[in-house]
Parts: C-alpha cells; sequence; structure tokens
C-alpha cells in the first residue's frame, strides 16, 4: 500500500472531539457514570488502533460517515465494561484461597469496617482516652494475643516481609539453622533461601531433603548460631519415608544443649485460626497450639486460612517483638489503615462472632460438604433455562489454594457446561470475557464450574453469561 493511499484515508478518520460529541457516546457516558477524561482516555486508544490499522492497509472506509461509525461501534462496547482494571470476578475453580484471583474474601462485616475507615477520619495513632498521641502498631495487638495465646504480636504488609523482617532483625549477621527439606520456593517469588540472604543472616543448611532429626540442628550449632527456623513447606509435601522436627522437639533439645539463646522461629505460612483438621481437612495445626508447643517466634499470612487481608502477623514472646518493634524496618514494612480495620474484624469475629466459620467466607468455603454444594449446584441448574447449553450436575474436588493444604482434595460438586459447534476453549473463553468475568476450568474434556466457590451474587452474572452463550 502506498504512503499516499493510506494519506487518503487518514483524512477520514474522526477526532477525539467530534466522537466524544456522539449522542451515542454521550448517553454511554452517562449511563456508565464515566468521566469525561475516560472516555476521552478510551475514544483517543480506538482513534489510534485504526490510524494504526489504516497505515497497515488492514482498514479502509468510503467516506468520513462511514469511518465515524466504525470508530463509534468500536468504542462503544469498552464503555460497557467496568471501567477499573481490578475487576470482580466469578471464582468457578472451586480453589478456595487462588493467588491469582484474590485469595480470601473479606467478610460482609470486615468489609464494612473498611469503608468506614476509609470514609471516615480515625484512632489511627490517636490515643481517644488521653487525647495524645497513640500507636497503630498496638490497635491490633490485643486481638493478636488473645486469638493466638502468645505474649505480643506485631503485623507488616504481607508474610514474606515478615520472614524477611524477623531475619534482618534477629539475625543479621548470624548463622540460622534450616532443614534441607524446608529449603522451599513458594509461589515462584518466594524462596527462603533469597530472602535469607537479602537480610543478611547466614543459612545453615542441616539434615537431607527427607530427613533432619534434633541431632543434626544441634550438630550445626556455633558460638554464631542466633536462630533454628522451620519453614512450613506449604505448596509442596514430601511423602515416604520422611522424618522432622517440630518447634517443640527442638526448643526442647536447645535447652537441654544450654541454648536457651538460640531463637525458635516456625515460619507458618498459612497460619489458621480455625481447626480445620478436626473436620478431616489437611493436618494444619492451629497457631495456638505451635506457640504453646515452644516456638518463640511465630509469622503467618493473614490472607491464606485465616480468611483475613493481605497482611503478615508476627506473634511470640515479647522481648522478640519488642525488638522488632524498635527496628527501623517496622516504619517500613507498617500496614495502612484499610488493612488494620480488616484485620481487625476478621480477628473479632474468631474471638466474639457468634459463627466465624459462616461469617469468614474463606473458613465457610473449605468446610463446605459435598451434599452442601451438590444442593447448591442443583438449585442453581434449575433456576435457569437454556436452549441449546446442556448443564450437567458432576461431582469433582477442589482445592484449598494458596499454597496451603497441597494434599487435601476437597470432594465438591459443579456443572460441566457443554454447547453443540464449540470446544471446551471455546467456552472457556467466552465465560472469561464477560464484563464480571467466569473462571472455571477444563476436566475431562468440558468447561466445568466448581460451585464451591460460586455465591448468589456470583451464580447470578454466571447464569447471565451462561444465557448470552445460549443464543450465540
Ligand atoms: C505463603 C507463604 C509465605 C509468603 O506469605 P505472603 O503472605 O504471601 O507474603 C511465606 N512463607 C510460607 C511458608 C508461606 O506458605
Amino acid at each position: 500500500m502506498s504512503r499516499t493511499f493510506s494519506a487518503q484515508f487518514l483524512k477520514l478518520l474522526p477526532s477525539v472531539h467530534e466522537l466524544s460529541e456522539a449522542s451515542e457516546i454521550k448517553e454511554a457516558e452517562k449511563r456508565n457514570k464515566l468521566p469525561l477524561k475516560y472516555t476521552r482516555k478510551l475514544i483517543r486508544d480506538k482513534v489510534e488502533l485504526f490510524r494504526a490499522q489504516i497505515i497497515s492497509g488492514v482498514t479502509t472506509a468510503e467516506s468520513k460517515e462511514e469511518m465515524f461509525n466504525l470508530v463509534l461501534q468500536a468504542v462503544l462496547p469498552e464503555m460497557e465494561a467496568v471501567r477499573y482494571r481490578l475487576k470482580p470476578v466469578v471464582n468457578a475453580t472451586g480453589t478456595v484461597l487462588h493467588t491469582n484471583l484474590g485469595r480470601a474474601r473479606l467478610s460482609r462485616e470486615a468489609a464494612r469496617h473498611v469503608s468506614e475507615a476509609a470514609l471516615s477520619y480515625s484512632s489511627l495513632e490517636y490515643d481517644i482516652s488521653t487525647g495524645k498521641r497513640g500507636s497503630r502498631m498496638s490497635l491490633l495487638e490485643e486481638l493478636l494475643t488473645e486469638v493466638t495465646g502468645t505474649e505480643a504480636a506485631v503485623v507488616v504488609n504481607n508474610n514474606a516481609a515478615a520472614v524477611y523482617f524477623v531475619l534482618t532483625a534477629l539475625a543479621k549477621n548470624k548463622e540460622v539453622i534450616v532443614s534441607r527439606g524446608e529449603l522451599v520456593e513458594i509461589g515462584g517469588s518466594f524462596r527462603v533461601s533469597s530472602i535469607m540472604e537479602e537480610s543478611g543472616a547466614r543459612l545453615v543448611e542441616t539434615g537431607t531433603t527427607n530427613k533432619t532429626r534434633t541431632a543434626d540442628y544441634i550438630n550445626a550449632l556455633t558460638d554464631e548460631t542466633s536462630m533454628a527456623m522451620k519453614v512450613h513447606t506449604s505448596n509442596f509435601a514430601i511423602v515416604g519415608f520422611t522424618e522432622s522436627v517440630n518447634s517443640s522437639q527442638l526448643r526442647h533439645e536447645l535447652n537441654t544443649h544450654g541454648r536457651e539463646d538460640v531463637i525458635v522461629y516456625d515460619d507458618l505460612g498459612s497460619g489458621s485460626l480455625y481447626p480445620f483438621s478436626s473436620e478431616n481437612i489437611g493436618d494444619e495445626p492451629v497457631v495456638g497450639k505451635v506457640v504453646e508447643n515452644g516456638a518463640d517466634l511465630v509469622s503467618f499470612s493473614g490472607d491464606k486460612l485465616l480468611g483475613g487481608p493481605q497482611a503478615g502477623i508476627i506473634a511470640g514472646k515479647k522481648e522478640l517483638i519488642d525488638k522488632l518493634k524498635k527496628h527501623q524496618l517496622a516504619r517500613v514494612l507498617r500496614l495502612d489503615k484499610l488493612t488494620i480495620a480488616a484485620l481487625e474484624a476478621t480477628l473479632f469475629e474468631y474471638l466474639y462472632g457468634e459463627n466465624p466459620k459462616q461469617a469468614l467466607p474463606a473458613v465457610r468455603d473449605i468446610t463446605k460438604t459435598q451434599a452442601q454444594v451438590r444442593e447448591w449446584t442443583e438449585e442453581c441448574t434449575a433456576s435457569v433455562s437454556l436452549n441449546q447449553i446442556i448443564l450437567t450436575p458432576e461431582p469433582s474436588f477442589s482445592k484449598v489454594g494458596g499454597g496451603t493444604m497441597p494434599l487435601a482434595e476437597l470432594p465438591t460438586y459443579g456443572l460441566s457446561v457443554e454447547k453443540e459447534g464449540l470446544r471446551a476453549a471455546d467456552i472457556e473463553k467466552f465465560m472469561r470475557s464477560r464484563n464480571k468475568p467466569v473462571v472455571g476450568r477444563i476436566l475431562a474434556g468440558r468447561f466445568y464450574m466448581d460451585m464451591r466457590t460460586v455465591e448468589q451474587e456470583d451464580w447470578a452474572a454466571a447464569a447471565e453469561a451462561l444465557k448470552e452463550l445460549d443464543v450465540l
């Protein structure tokens, strides 16, 4: 295509201003409550796209009107899409703590408390009883010590930060003993050995991949040892011929060898506050138990099994927590008020809520029985009438997710979705491209929606998408 040829079409392109004045655009703008600046951005992006297409010879038009309509018809659907990039999606994967989909959902009360803290001034660093400056760090401490049974606690941005913080503040330039079976990488970005290196603590490996005994820790002790660290292997499990040492054995053995000075630190990863194992789900100990058994310090995430916001909770001996609080990093890694509000309401639920298992979506979803999910699946199937799509209720297994309880298989129920002429991948793509995307999985060659993680309003959106697909 010659330069002059494309130049002639380029002249037909409407201006951003012309388009933004079009009545269809004005109506869509009003309906979706879009700011003018944002509409202009959408239009500009499309005009640029058409410019590129004209230059590469993909698009031609006979007249100004025709070109105007081409661009207009491309902009309008964009205006109907939710304007934010962070969109609510329907999690029909059944994986409860799906890291890519935001891990734990907050409870209604936690969301309400967040919104209250966002819209109003608050007592973030103000002591109401004295009228003087207060400390944001102390807001959560009482709830945390109560719920974990520890002397003291401090919270930072996430558990990766918590691990880095503990190692930097308490083991810099000193030796930290870790079992070779626990030198794990979690979620492709958190590698214990790398964090250790960054922190300036010196890693001393002990034992083997499958077996580490108390004697291995004792043999690795030197004058430079400041800590024996346990790391939850989270997203992988060694099965078969294995042996490991828990923090209680470790504390006991260190004391026997006169090494009360060596800190026993347990990075629990998930840190559950709900006894899932009593319902035959995994074998995760509750945090309080680990502390009671002898760990001096534990750390865990706020948005895994706990079911709260992203956060890294560090709990344990007061003397150690006090050192952390005084460290410069405490300021670097400090929580914002919205997270504090969300975590406060979540912890409150565990301590004083009537039914934390029902109130906290993550705990609720993990503990749903197959019979409950089946009943819900059948209710949903009966509520929608489709012509060409075939919905088949079917059993399957869900995962806990978030690198938590990798071996736990939660018996579940869901819907296989089929339509003649469409492949599972086509259906998957269609469902994912809705205004409220529906993310499912492919099961035995069919698109499958695990209903464990699909709630009432999610189903409304999913049913809408299915109806659209039905008439396609
Ligand atoms: C998940 C996990 C982390 C990282 O926690 P984030 O809250 O995701 O930063 C660290 N250690 C262990 C053992 C984990 O399972």
